[in-house]
């Protein structure tokens, strides 16, 4: 661990050079799926506390011609690493924006918020504000229905940028969510610096959150400075009844996960948004 000075250092890295293996063939397919629009965007339903769909997490998969659909941790980390995040993640950003405006007509769907996952190294490219707000632009869309997903990584950049941008974005309208909470280290003091709407509690702790004490006491604990910080809290990956009731006493406001719907394809997802889910 490296020391970068009192108020920048909130979070360590774990390892990520030593992990991080560029994959050249997966680029060289990545490229060209990105070129022959391999690409598509599955839904994820988040409902709030009544079980009604408040907003949907987008959630790319590759339509590989051999492989079938394959899954993002299959090609994240590439794409992360040769740079091809950027083109593929504003398809995605676009992709959401286009669908917004496509349910802005009806009124079962004109409310709905959609999630973008935003890569540190999208988040960390001097245009990237820039291109959020082409996109709302051409599109139209309200941007208060663009949620962008970060992750705690960011808070191991200086933060005076990334509290800079974070407020460009809030400036255009946005939501801010900060992404698999938990995971990393950031401290409550980089916390409450940051613009955010929301956090995500990680599913790694919502699994074992009936079973193992320690995650009991984290998802507790995120929930309370949540709330302390007035920020709404999601939990992903919520998977049983008991789960959803045990986060919902703690405060939880908004769930994701298998209880409800997994990542769905938009006709999918389109037909099941004209019934509210079980809560
Ligand atoms: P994430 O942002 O933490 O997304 C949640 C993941 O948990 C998704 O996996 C989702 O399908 C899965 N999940 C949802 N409900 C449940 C559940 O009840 N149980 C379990 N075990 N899992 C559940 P997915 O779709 O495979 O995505 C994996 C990761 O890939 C995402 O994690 C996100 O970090 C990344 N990702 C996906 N799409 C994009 C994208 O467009 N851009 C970027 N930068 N990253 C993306
Ligand atoms: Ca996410
Ligand atoms: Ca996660
Ligand atoms: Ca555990």
């Amino acid at each position: 661990a490296k020391a970068l000075g009192r108020n920048t250092l909130c979070y360590f890295a774990p390892d990520m050079l030593a992990t991080v293996t560029a994959n050249a063939a997966v680029g060289i397919a990545l490229r060209e799926g990105l070129r022959e629009k391999q690409f598509v965007v599955h839904y994820q339903p988040q409902v709030n506390l009544q079980g009604l769909v408040t907003g949907v997490e987008a959630l790319v998969r590759w339509n590989h011609p051999e492989k079938g659909l394959v899954m993002p941790a299959a090609f994240i980390p590439v794409a992360e690493d040769t740079g091809l995040i950027l083109p593929l993640g504003m398809w995605v950003l676009e992709t959401a924006c286009e669908q917004l405006v496509a349910w802005a007509d009806s009124a079962e769907t004109a409310n709905l918020s959609i999630a973008v996952n935003v890569s540190a190294y999208q988040f960390r490219h001097p245009n990237f504000v820039d291109m959020v707000m082409s996109a709302i632009k051409r599109t139209g869309i309200r941007p208060q229905g663009l949620k962008l997903e970060l992750t705690e990584s960011l808070l191991a950049d200086r933060m005076e940028i990334t509290i800079q941008k974070m407020g460009m974005l809030k400036d255009l309208g946005v939501t801010l969510a900060l992404d698999d909470f938990g995971v990393g280290y950031s401290s409550l003091s980089c916390l409450k610096r940051l613009p955010l709407d929301q956090l995500k509690i990680d599913k790694d702790f919502v699994a074992d959150v009936l079973t193992d004490p320690n995650d009991a006491a984290i998802s507790r604990a995120i929930i309370a400075l949540a709330q302390s910080l007035n920020l709404q809290v999601v939990a992903e990956g919520v998977e049983t009844q008991e789960q959803r009731d045990f986060l919902a006493n703690q405060g939880c406001d908004q769930f994701q996960g298998y209880l409800f719907a997994p990542a769905l394809p938009l006709e999918a997802l389109e037909l099941l948004l004209r019934k509210p889910l079980a809560d």
